[in-house]
């Protein structure tokens, strides 16, 4: 929106003419954008030949970086970018970066949701405040890398205030940070009828599930089977999101449920189907000490491949149908329908395409970080795991050199074409964590599945992960949140009703 709030301060200032001829507009919307908004329009309608945006960077403005997504790679970016040698513009269908480790314990009130979300303007507040620098609440809809331009289009959710409008936005140097998608397999049913959990609105839904469902079980009326229906919460998927969940609900079973809501304690219950081991990355004593604590725990795991999804009960493939009230879907990721689409080399598994300094080889000024992205064949290295600490490292180094190329004046479009880039990126990773529910987690510190090195279970660890994660958190003022939410769930214990 805040395209449309500087063209109506000034109209022409930043407005640039594109072909495009598919799109049919009343005539009287070619001299200005600004026109979307009018109602008179003249029945006559012609093909329209422009349509608003941010044309190509002048020699007296800054040269523009376009950074398309907010998550872990893209705001850790945009928080290191030097904003005096580039003006910033962000496209993305949210307006805020998701702590994601944190995401679980929202879902059942340990945390709030604004403890895990972090505004991009408070990341880069240059974003909200220079002339030339922009946050777009819009998705990509495809990138013209011979013209250096992008398209998009806003985003309104299900509140239409406006109507979808395209518009297309030129860079110097593009960062592509799209992130991933959920992979369902194609399994039947599996998007109509369970909740991810990626975004603070897939925690939200899975909070207004559990706790109509808490309510639903106790109406008079209410067959038993209904009831163990209603409250059996199933979690599908034993990687570290899902095992991370299903701890989370666990606690809120032991400890709130049974005192909030003793009429229908005996009924809740989590099951944990997973194809393979679960956390299947983990040392195998970690996981063995997982299995064990999370069965002491109450969650039921179950070795099993899910078929089809129907809105009341999965079915396995060995044909035990399994009924829920409560689906939450975590069984990985893969690249998302846009990144399939785009016409950019691959890397094995169809993530974009990167050389050892992120950038996209075949085309100039483009760089792609975080799970959209993956090393090339040619590179002769492994495609990175999904990662937040993967994604936040390579947004690191990349604002690093973007700042570099920007300092020797390679900041515009195709003038860093035979600029020397210096090291390239390398990844070592620190290892892995996961809280299991019970005050306990795993701490594996080595750095690959082969490899020996320093792991740990139990409750030192899960301090070591509270206090891993409470660094982390990007702002102090979350910092602040997540700490008084965390001390107010141990006193009072965990409350979803306030939603
Ligand atoms: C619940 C959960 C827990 C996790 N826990 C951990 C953990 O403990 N440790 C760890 O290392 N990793 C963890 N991860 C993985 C980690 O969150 C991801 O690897 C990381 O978010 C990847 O960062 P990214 O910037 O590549 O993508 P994301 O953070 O997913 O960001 C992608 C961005 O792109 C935007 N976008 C999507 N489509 C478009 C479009 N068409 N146009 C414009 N923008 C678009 C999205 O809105 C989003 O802002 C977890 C993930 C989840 C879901």
């Amino acid at each position: 929106m805040s395209l449309f709030k500087h063209l109506l301060r000034n109209p022409t200032a930043k407005s640039y003419s594109y072909s495009s001829p598919s799109i049919i507009m009343p005539s009287n919307l070619i001299l200005t954008c600004l026109s979307h908004f009018t109602t008179d329009a003249s029945p006559s309608t012609v093909q329209v030949t422009q349509y608003s945006g941010l044309g190509p960077t002048k020699a007296n403005e800054k040269p523009r970086v376009v950074v398309l997504g907010s998550g872990w790679a893209g705001c850790r970016l945009m928080k290191g970018i030097d904003t005096s040698l580039y003006d910033v513009v962000c496209v993305s269908p949210r307006n805020h970066m998701v702590f994601t480790p944190l995401l679980a314990s929202t879902c059942v009130g340990t945390l709030e949701f604004r403890s895990v979300a972090e505004p991009i303007a408070r990341i880069q507040p240059a974003i909200s405040r220079e002339p030339g620098s922009y946050f777009f609440l819009s998705h990509c809809a495809g990138i013209d890398t011979d013209n250096h331009v992008v398209h998009c289009e806003t985003v309104t959710d299900e509140l239409r205030t406006l109507e979808p409008w395209k518009f297309k936005i030129s860079y110097d140097k593009l960062v592509i940070a799209l992130g991933a998608e959920a992979s369902t397999f194609g399994i039947h049913g599996v998007k109509e009828n369970a909740t991810f959990l990626r975004e603070v609105h897939h925690a939200q839904e899975i909070r207004r599930k559990l706790l109509l469902n808490l309510m639903l079980s106790d109406v008079p009326g209410i067959s038993e089977e209904e009831k163990s229906r209603l409250l059996h919460c199933v979690v599908v998927g034993g990687g570290p999101t899902g095992v991370e969940f299903s701890g989370e609900l666990s606690d809120f079973i032991m400890r709130d449920v049974r005192q909030r809501y003793s009429h229908v304690k005996d009924y809740i219950h989590v099951t944990l189907i997973e194809a393979n081991e679960i956390l299947s990355s983990f040392d195998d004593r970690l996981r063995h000490y997982a299995t064990t604590q999370l069965s002491k725990s109450g969650v039921r795991l179950v070795r099993g491949i899910v078929k089809d999804v129907d809105s009341q009960k999965l079915i396995l493939n060995d044909g035990t149908e399994v009924p829920y009230g409560l689906l939450v879907w975590s069984t990985g990721v893969g690249p998302s329908t846009l990144v399939k689409s785009l016409d950019l080399p691959k890397s094995p598994g169809g993530r974009i395409g990167i050389d050892e300094w992120l950038r996209v080889p075949s085309v100039q000024d483009v760089f792609a970080v975080g799970d959209c992205s993956g090393y090339l064949e040619s590179t002769g290295k492994t495609v990175l795991p999904a990662l937040a600490q993967v994604a936040e490292r390579q947004g690191k180094y990349l604002f690093s050199l973007l700042n570099r190329i920007g300092k020797a004046g390679g900041g515009r479009a195709n003038s860093a074409k035979d600029m020397e880039l210096g090291d390239p990126f390398v990844y070592r990773h620190l290892g892995s964590m996961a809280t299991i529910g019970s005050y306990k987690a795993l701490v594996d510190l080595r750095q690959n599945k082969e490899s020996k090195g320093l792991s740990s279970a139990g409750f030192l660890s899960w301090l070591v992960w509270r206090s891993a994660y409470l660094t982390r958190v990007v702002s102090w003022r979350n910092r602040f949140y997540v700490a008084v939410n965390w001390a107010t769930t141990f006193v009072f214990g965990r409350d979803i009703s306030r939603i």
